[in-house]
């Protein structure tokens, strides 16, 4: 077998996934590979919002909260991801951003710890966790006197380290920068016996890798709407409460989108029974329907076949990159084992800024995290192998003529 572009193009051809592509709104000369930082755009999504804006907001008024179900989105949608990551429709709610979830999540469990164990007092991740993360934990345990201690600890020595003294750990499942993805069976089993509790941040992980939370008795877990579940910029993120924690869950952010009854307006919080006790305020409705019509998106096929598609995408680029540009100056960042990675691919390169530039300005879209990391993420539900080729030629002709060298690719913008 060959690696060349008919190859490519006869493994589109055999992809059964291949017609799910056809939902998206992908611009001709675009070769999308940063679903994980922003999802493409599902095409019914302006049908929908159109819907929304004019009937549902300009037609029904107030009277849609009842009538349009606005009321019941938090859950319903919550619904729809359930089935993505291994959790019953109860357990998971839409709400608020990944940041703000982090924080009233890592909060309840934290308090539901300290309740039984005052001297149980740290909260572990990782050191170059996603930043946002690391902040909100800082945030908390500066907030609390007395209270948390917010510890890192390498990936390869997290495991060891969980013991007696650690209430929370917060892991984000599939690393943001190298993809590398944490062992949340054995992370989770080995918290457990030491009677930690376990947050999982599925940002990178909720629609782009299987997950089976009630699978690993996972605790709590949270993650990002607009990447992987195409809901959209700024769409909003997801709680997941394990049923067996709902009754003990108590997060500080108690707005009244979380009490038993809301609409009775008492003086005095009382939490609802279920999972909208992870809720804080008034959802917002036109960016959680279109969440909504990004998880329709994943109404015709499953995670397994999902899963397989993204191995295979992902284990091609890594190799045109290397067969095809073995002298360019390509580190891989990513784990090289496909079942240690998520469904994207990072390099390092010391031009890695300039070279993305380049790559952008043909209609590539990855992106680059400082300080020299090039990712490409593989959204299997519409990427495609002829994508994977095209893009790794486009790399070959900028790195062959230096077309990175250029002084308007080092300009950095606001946003990389
Ligand atoms: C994308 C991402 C976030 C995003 O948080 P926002 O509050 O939506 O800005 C948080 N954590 C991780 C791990 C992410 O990948």
């Amino acid at each position: 077998m060959s690696l060349d572009r008919s190859h490519c193009l006869s493994l589109d051809t055999q992809d059964p996934l291949a017609p799910l592509r056809d939902q998206f709104e992908i611009p001709d000369d675009v070769l999308y590979l940063d679903g994980n930082s922003l999802g493409a755009r599902p095409k019914a999504a302006s049908e929908r919002a159109r819907q929304v804006i004019e009937q549902e907001w300009g037609q029904g008024l107030i009277r849609s909260w009842n009538q349009a179900g606005w009321i019941d989105l938090p859950r319903q949608v919550g619904g729809q991801i359930a089935a993505l990551i291994g959790a019953k429709p109860e357990e998971v709610v839409v709400t608020d951003s990944t940041s703000v979830n982090l924080f009233k999540v890592a909060a309840a469990a934290l308090k539901q710890q300290l309740a039984t164990d005052p001297s149980r007092r740290v909260i572990l991740s990782e050191p170059g966790n996603f930043p946002t993360d690391l902040y909100m934990l800082q945030g908390l345990s500066q907030f609390m006197t007395g209270g948390p201690i917010l510890e890192t600890q390498p990936a390869d020595s997290l495991l060891e380290r969980i013991g007696t003294d650690v209430a929370v750990v917060v892991l984000t499942h599939v690393h943001y920068k190298t993809g590398k993805l944490h062992d949340m069976a054995a992370i989770t089993q080995r918290a457990h016996e030491q009677g930690a509790l376990v947050v999982w941040d599925l940002s990178h992980s909720g629609g782009a890798v299987e997950v089976d939370l009630n699978g690993v008795n996972a605790d709590f877990a949270i993650g990002c709407g607009y990447k992987y579940l195409n809901g959209g910029p700024g769409a909003p993120g997801y709680i997941f409460v394990a049923e067996r924690h709902l009754a003990a869950f108590d997060q500080p952010l108690s707005g009244w989108f979380g009490h038993e009854a809301p609409f009775a307006m008492r003086d005095d919080f009382a939490p609802a029974g279920d999972i909208r006790r992870a809720l804080t305020g008034t959802p917002s409705v036109v960016a959680t329907q279109l969440l909504s019509v990004g998880l329709d998106t994943f109404a015709d096929t499953t995670m397994a076949e999902l899963r397989a598609k993204s191995v295979a995408l992902t284990q091609l680029f890594i190799e045109l990159v290397e067969t095809r540009l073995p002298d360019a100056g390509f580190e891989l960042v990513s784990p090289r084992k496909a079942d240690e990675r998520g469904s994207q691919v990072a390099f390092a390169h010391p031009e890695g800024y300039a070279i993305m530039q380049a790559l952008i300005d043909r209609g590539v879209i990855g992106d680059f995290r400082a300080p020299d990391i090039l990712r490409f993420g593989f959204a299997p539900l519409y990427v495609r192998f002829t994508d994977v080729w095209d893009s790794v030629d486009c790399l070959k002709d900028i790195m062959d003529n230096r077309t990175w060298d250029q002084p308007k690719y080092q300009v950095r913008h606001a946003v990389t």
